[in-house]
């Protein structure tokens, strides 16, 4: 399941290309750059890039996780070969 964006500091749901919700864009006065914003909120933004960019990856995973090797070996040979890969 797709992690949704969230705001980085109330934490609703909003647009992937915002950092900060419009409520907390005003009530902290974010709306300048992102350089401007005070070191508390960067580094929350930071930390919501961070949980963002773990979900991407994970997806990637998955897709490459030894339990997907005998289907991918289906898919690539028409049958699931006896090769250990975990040996
Ligand atoms: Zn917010």
């Amino acid at each position: 399941m797709e992690r949704a964006a969230r705001c980085c500091i109330c934490g609703s749901r909003i647009t992937a290309r915002f950092w900060a919700c419009a409520a907390c864009e005003a009530a902290y006065h974010l709306t300048g750059l992102f350089a401007a914003w005070p070191d508390w909120a960067k580094a929350l933004k930071a930390n919501e890039q961070r949980e963002r960019r773990r979900a991407a990856n994970w997806r990637e995973y998955t897709i490459v996780s030894l339990d997907a090797c005998p289907e991918a070996e289906r898919l690539a040979y028409g049958d699931a070969n006896d090769d250990s890969l975990a040996g």
